[in-house]
């Protein structure tokens, strides 16, 4: 393989002229470069769509579910999605499309540059997965 000595997602983020990976309170979180308003679609929650039981047996950080016999792993690094944190008081949420095929994060009020994005994982990713470590957003860290 040719090294190009270029990394793709480097490459890649810096393409979106609209987010931003960044260093957050916990690891990397995923920041507005422009200002955002109520209600508008921000990016796609994308990745590979599994089974529920395939999610099962997979595990993972990086699992959203559909619906009962869907779930989307978004380990992907392609997934900027994925590096939105969790926060108990978030500026944005997800929603999935009607036809259950897709998730989409939008802005849960208006959103200003270099604001780092958020939302609400749900109570049982929660329960899982945050409170046995303690939820680093602002709300619960203030
Ligand atoms: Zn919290």
């Amino acid at each position: 393989m040719v090294k190009l000595g270029v990394c793709l997602f480097c490459v890649m983020v810096n393409l979106s002229n609209r987010l931003v990976v960044r260093r957050s309170r916990a690891g990397l979180g995923l920041f507005a470069k422009v200002n955002f308003k109520k209600g508008a679609r921000i990016v796609e929650y994308t990745g590979e769509h599994i089974t529920s039981a395939e999610a099962d047996r997979r595990g993972g950080k990086y699992l959203f579910t559909l619906n009962k016999k869907t779930v989307i792993d978004g380990k992907g690094r392609d997934n900027l999605a994925r590096y939105i944190n969790h926060s108990c008081r978030p500026n944005c949420y997800a929603e999935v499309n009607a036809a259950e095929t897709r998730v989409f994060i939008f802005a849960k009020r208006t959103i200003k540059a270099d604001e780092e994005l958020s939302y609400n994982y749900g109570k049982e990713y929660f329960a899982d997965l945050i409170k046995p470590i303690g939820c680093q957003c602002l709300k619960c860290q203030s």
